[in-house]
């Protein structure tokens, strides 16, 4: 963070770090030794003491503990509690440090209800139709709840019953509602997407079809995937879009181009006001919901990786070949696969994205990124 830079790519830097802060549960404050404390970090200080988030101080390049701890001593002066010290380089102090991190971290095993209902959050720039999209699917007379000033709440969650399944829609366009907050009404609030997009299981991504997809779009997309979301693209105001032949084929297309690593988002075209596919939103959304649940079995998936590479010879450097020895599916939501092999330098991107097109050629998991951990065996085979 530079906390004075007009620089714009410094400026958005900051806007990331912000970002960042604001969806943390614990702030990892670092700052150098060697520089001393300088005015920067006192300034760096107030914006996270603003956050009202746990700040946890570091302090790095303390390579030699009796040389610099009268250094560290000085960092108090920032008023965030204890310096920790430690060497990044040297690796020392990591212990402590990581025991003051993980101080702050929730008892996750206690405050998680079990939820089973899928959560979708509808995130889009304002305007594009979230409100019109939420009222239509829970009914025009849902009582828009008054957030309590000061709580963290951004966004309102509504449970609503569909084919008889249960949702709850995540919804960050309500709050705009509410006449407190009226004043950032044209903003295309990103740290509130970011924060629905993390709790959340599917992001329905809204675009103006007569818009097209925004860069904050696209970032908001990269996070989703990023965070092994459900991802789809809702595409609205369909009816106002003029058509030929293939205007539908080539929209789609478009998209799919401008979201290339998340191809595996689905695009519908919806008209909230003329009433089309809104609730195609949410059987897809549903779908998606159960793809990111589903296992492929082990069996199953050694025989696809198998085919795939009997298809496919894998990479090779320097006269050693890349080897695949096995796969399991780890985990779900999103499905993870960990694979033992004998060389990550040996796994491409591209090769990797092969046998992931693969899979997805088997089983589908239309609309949820897929995750990949490639474990090296050593010795013997190479
Ligand atoms: P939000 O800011 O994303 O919540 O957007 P709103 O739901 O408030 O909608 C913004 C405007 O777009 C309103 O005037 C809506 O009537 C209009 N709108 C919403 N859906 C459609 C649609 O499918 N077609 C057209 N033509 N207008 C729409």
């Amino acid at each position: 963070i530079e906390p004075d830079s007009k620089d714009i790519i410094l400026s958005q830097m900051r806007e990331q770090a912000q970002i960042a802060i604001d969806t943390a549960d614990v702030i990892v404050f670092i700052t150098d030794v060697r520089q001393g404390l300088v005015d920067a970090d006192s300034k760096v200080a107030d914006m996270l003491r603003r956050s009202k988030k746990p700040v946890v101080l570091v302090v790095n390049k303390v390579d030699d503990f009796n040389k610099y701890m009268p250094d560290v001593y000085e960092f108090y002066n920032l008023g965030i509690g204890e310096p920790i010290p430690i060497s990044a380089a040297s690796k020392l102090g990591f212990g402590d440090m990581l025991d003051e991190v993980s101080k702050y971290f929730k008892d996750r095993a206690g405050d998680e209800e079990e939820d089973d209902r899928p959560k979708i959050a509808v995130i889009g720039k304002p305007n594009v139709g979230k409100s019109s999209l939420v009222n239509a699917l829970t009914g025009e007379n849902r009582v828009i709840v008054s957030p309590v000033a000061g709580t963290t709440r951004d966004s309102i969650d509504t449970p609503f019953e569909y084919k008889g399944k249960e949702y709850i829609l995540i919804d960050t366009a309500g709050l705009r509602r509410n006449s407190r907050i009226k004043e950032n009404i044209e903003k295309y609030s990103v740290v509130r997407a970011v924060a629905a997009v993390e709790r959340c299981d599917v992001c329905v991504l809204m675009i103006d079809g007569g818009e097209g997809l925004t860069e904050q779009d696209k970032k908001i997309a990269g996070i989703a995937h990023e965070a092994g979301k459900g991802l789809m693209i809702v595409v609205n105001k369909w009816d106002i879009v003029p058509k030929e032949t293939n205007t539908m084929r080539d929209y789609e297309k478009k998209i799919k181009s401008e979201l290339l690593f998340a191809s595996y988002a689905p695009v519908l075209f919806i008209s909230v006001l003329q009433k089309r596919k809104v609730f195609d939103v949410i059987d897809l959304a549903g779908q998606i919901a159960e793809n990111r649940k589903m296992r492929i079995p082990t069996s199953k998936l050694n025989s696809i990786i198998e085919d795939a590479v009997m298809m496919r010879q894998p990479p090779s450097d320097k006269g050693k070949r890349l080897k695949i020895f096995y796969g399991t599916q780890a985990g779900v939501e999103p499905p993870l696969f960990s694979f033992t092999i004998n060389s990550r330098e040996l796994m491409h991107f591209s090769y990797s994205r092969y046998l992931e097109n693969r899979i997805r050629d088997a089983y589908g998991f239309m609309g949820t990124s897929l995750k990949f951990v490639w474990n090296e065996r050593r010795g013997a085979e190479n």
